[in-house]
């Protein structure tokens, strides 16, 4: 997930490293109190999960505190590349003298994290890198030494960073550790008239798999993009992916549905969605997966496909046929059983004769079945 700029802000202060003080409004009205906390003059700057602001009008200067209320009535309800603005951040400005560029990233190719520094920070970052790339450094960071007083020394002098830069690049480090984050970047970085060292712009994208551990983010809503079906999933606890297609999909393990999709767009059909149940099948996380499925008016069947391991298939048969009794069918389900306890699985399901409701004995067939009854529908 990624976070807001005032909220990488917060993360960076928290670790010891300084931004100029700033608000954030959700409304006009609001803007001219806050820029008169701030001082008057303000940068008024769109929160938005998008990088290329400044270049598309969302960050500008504004001179008193009428001219900021004006600015963000200009700028809230904006779109900038596909993100509509909600909240405008007011900052107190800062005089630049040089803009400096840092981040740190995981490489996963590399399979350790990188420090990209440059002494040519700043909006045109990108261009730098493509044209001069000699003056972008870029040094592998060994994760369980992390950025020493050695190693940060090492990036500043790399990147010709001023040497005030050693303990800015060691907080952006503890940032990095310390809140779960995949990504943490400072552009720009910059050294004021006077000197400092002051972060004006923040990056940080958290590691989705340390979610349980970040609870202070939740309380922002989903993630810009994500569909209303997979937000229901999310709160339920699903594994759910929304695709384009028509053929709804439950497996078990995230690689058997990825080869179920396969499948299924081998047989000319295209998967709805991805859903992973993962181990063990509850009649509940049954329910909840179909429930997310049916909602999806493009389905026109559903296939379960389970490959009974550690999950037993006549625990599996008994989710389905329990979830059938608060879940009502309105479209064909194929199941496919095979593997742990089969044969009990299938006869639990034939069992239960419900008329939406097939088995095929193997995957290519259940995929197969799927797909038809799809196109039938
Ligand atoms: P981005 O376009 O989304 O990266 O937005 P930034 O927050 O990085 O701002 C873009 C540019 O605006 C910066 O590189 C600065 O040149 C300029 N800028 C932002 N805040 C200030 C400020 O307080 N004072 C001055 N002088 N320039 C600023
Ligand atoms: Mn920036």
């Amino acid at each position: 997930m990624d976070l807001y700029e005032h909220q990488a802000r917060e993360l960076f202060a928290e670790h010891g490293i300084a931004v100029p003080p700033a608000e954030v409004v959700t409304t006009a009205r609001d803007a001219a109190p806050a820029a008169r906390r701030l001082g008057g003059r303000v940068v008024v700057k769109a929160q938005v999960k998008t990088g290329g602001r400044g270049k598309a009008g969302g960050v500008k200067l504004a001179a008193d505190e009428a001219a900021a209320e004006l600015t963000a009535r200009r700028m809230l309800g904006m779109d900038i590349k596909g993100h509509t603005v909600e909240k405008v951040m007011l900052a107190r400005p800062v005089a630049i003298d040089t803009e400096f560029y840092v981040s740190y990233v995981l490489d996963r190719a590399a399979g350790t994290f990188l420090a990209i520094a440059s002494a040519e920070g700043g909006m045109e970052i990108e261009q730098v890198a493509e044209e001069r790339p000699e003056a972008v450094a870029r040094i592998p960071v060994d994760p369980a030494e992390g950025v020493t007083e050695a190693v940060a020394a090492r990036i500043a002098t790399a990147a010709r960073l001023p040497a005030t830069a050693v303990p800015v690049l060691r907080a952006l480090w503890r940032v990095l550790v310390g809140e779960d984050a995949l990504l943490v970047e400072v552009n720009p970085l910059v050294r004021t008239t006077d000197g400092h060292l002051v972060a004006l712009d923040g990056k940080i994208t958290l590691d989705d798999n340390a979610r349980f551990r970040q609870a202070r983010w939740a309380a922002d809503g989903p993630e810009p993009g994500t569909s209303p079906l997979e937000t229901e999933a999310a709160a339920k606890g699903l594994n759910y992916v929304k695709l384009d297609g028509e053929v709804g999909i439950i497996g078990n393990g995230a690689g058997l549905v990825m080869s179920t999709l396969d499948v299924v767009a081998g047989c000319g059909a295209r998967p709805a969605n991805f859903l992973d149940i993962g181990g063990g099948a509850s009649a509940q996380v049954m329910a909840d997966g179909l429930t997310v499925i049916l909602a999806d008016p493009d389905v026109k069947s559903v296939l379960v496909n389970v490959f009974g391991g550690i999950t037993a298939c006549d625990q599996v048969a008994d989710g389905i046929v329990r979830a059938l009794e608060t879940v009502t069918l309105t479209r064909p389900l194929v199941v496919r059983l095979d593997g742990n306890n089969a044969a009990r699985g299938r006869e639990i399901l034939a069992g239960c004769a419900h008329p939406l409701v097939q088995q095929a004995t193997t995957m290519d067939g259940a995929a197969r079945r799927a797909a038809d009854l799809a196109h039938a529908g």
